[in-house]
């Protein structure tokens, strides 16, 4: 086995050159011993989308831990490898860097069975949903633009309506929320009604601020929203829940089962109505997405709450193989990771679940060429052992 990783910039607008606040993301590739069609079988992963990259936590702590285990490929293996030692608590992004070796490790694994990752799912664990051709998803972006905001908002907006997309998300709580309120008008013009747009405020409002952004939100009868104060600040959500009529989204920044027991239990967020984003790489992979799936199912609450934070392709397989509501696509933010496949036809919000073996990386060429360029540079190496 080899791993290999290096971290990338990835941008929130189509057009790379706009300032996007040094975000980066870490792209793995591991190598397996395992020869089909005369190549050895190469998982790839990266670390979904928001939290940064995560070099030094996997070349120095997870992916030595990986190799150690060699020749360990089976994913659930892999996983109680890379977290030997690990304590409860204290999550920080450690849960990222594992997440992002667990997805490389479930693209190898379902690419030696030959299946896509959705039916691989299937075989593998008991947590499955009803088998569908097509999932629902929805167009994640509108970030404020530095310049003519609202005209290239409405323009972005109207490329994703013409991809195929029904539903939209927008980002607000960057600016006051009177000009946010301009930013929603001028979408909600071009939409049929408020339930097709889903507004997120990426835990940027106080406990004060939050209340008064829900009360001039309602009228507008919004999809969901979503992250809207600080995500362990469950008092503030559970007491939003109690007044704010629509649908409250939450969960993103929470990335552990233990978390996610807390949000439960005290965001004060209900079954019937409200949103479930956690992202299945930053929440240590879908071994851990996994664990908060079951503390859900045993609280009560239906599957389709469930719409997993990410907007890559990785979500499309989780959504397609435990029945969950839908899945966030990005279309044109983050490239090369966000968006469909290449060759997806998307028609009235939805797209046929992926048929590649694997994750089908390779049925996304920007994506497939910068995962072929790590694999020409040097693999990691084991840990010194102390
Ligand atoms: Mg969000």
């Amino acid at each position: 086995m080899a791993i290999r990783e290096r971290a990338v910039p990835i941008s929130r607008y189509v057009d790379p050159t706009l300032p996007s606040g040094g975000l980066t993301t870490s792209i793995v590739a591991i190598t397996t011993d395992v020869v089909r069609d005369g190549k050895p079988v190469v998982g790839y992963g990266f670390s979904s989308i928001g939290r940064y990259a995560q070099s030094g936590l996997i070349r120095e702590r997870f992916a030595p831990r990986l190799l150690d285990a060699e020749p360990t490929l089976d994913p659930f293996q892999a996983w109680d490898a890379m977290m030997k030692g690990e304590k409860p608590g204290g999550h920080g992004e450690r849960c990222v860097a594992v997440g992002t070796l667990d997805m490389a490790l479930w693209d190898a694994a379902a690419k030696i069975a030959g299946v896509p990752l959705h039916r691989y799912l299937r075989d593998r664990v008991p947590q499955t949903g009803r088998v569908t051709d097509t999932i629902a998803i929805y167009a994640g972006g509108g970030y404020v633009y530095p310049h003519d905001d609202i005209a290239r908002l409405r323009e972005e907006v109207l490329a994703m309506l013409d991809a195929g997309y029904t539903r939209i998300k927008i980002k607000i709580g960057a600016l006051p929320i009177k000009r946010d309120l301009q930013r929603i008008e001028a979408v909600l013009e071009l939409l049929p009604s408020g339930d097709r747009l889903a507004v997120d405020a990426m835990n940027a409002y106080s406990a004060q601020q939050v209340r008064t952004v829900a009360a001039a939100l309602e009228p507008y009868g919004l999809w969901w929203f979503e992250d809207i104060c600080d995500p362990l600040d469950l008092e503030t959500h559970a007491r939003v829940a109690e007044g704010y009529p629509g649908a409250i989204a939450a969960g993103e920044a929470l990335f552990s089962r233990a978390e996610a027991a807390l949000l439960q239990r005290y965001g004060g967020l209900r079954p019937q109505r409200d949103i479930l984003l956690f992202d299945p790489v930053h929440c240590y992979g879908l071994v851990g997405y996994l664990q908060i799936i079951d503390a859900f199912d045993n609280g009560g609450w239906p599957r389709s709450a469930f719409w997993p934070h990410g907007g890559h392709l990785v979500g499309q397989h989780v959504v397609a193989a435990f029945g969950l509501g839908g899945a966030e696509v990005n279309p044109r933010s983050f490239a090369p990771f966000g968006g469909v496949a290449d060759d997806a036809v998307i028609r009235d919000g939805r797209v046929a679940v992926l048929d590649a073996p694997g994750i089908g990386f390779e049925r996304k060429a920007d994506l497939f060429r910068l995962f072929r360029e790590l694999e020409l540079s040097d693999p990691l190496t084991r840990a010194p052992s102390l």
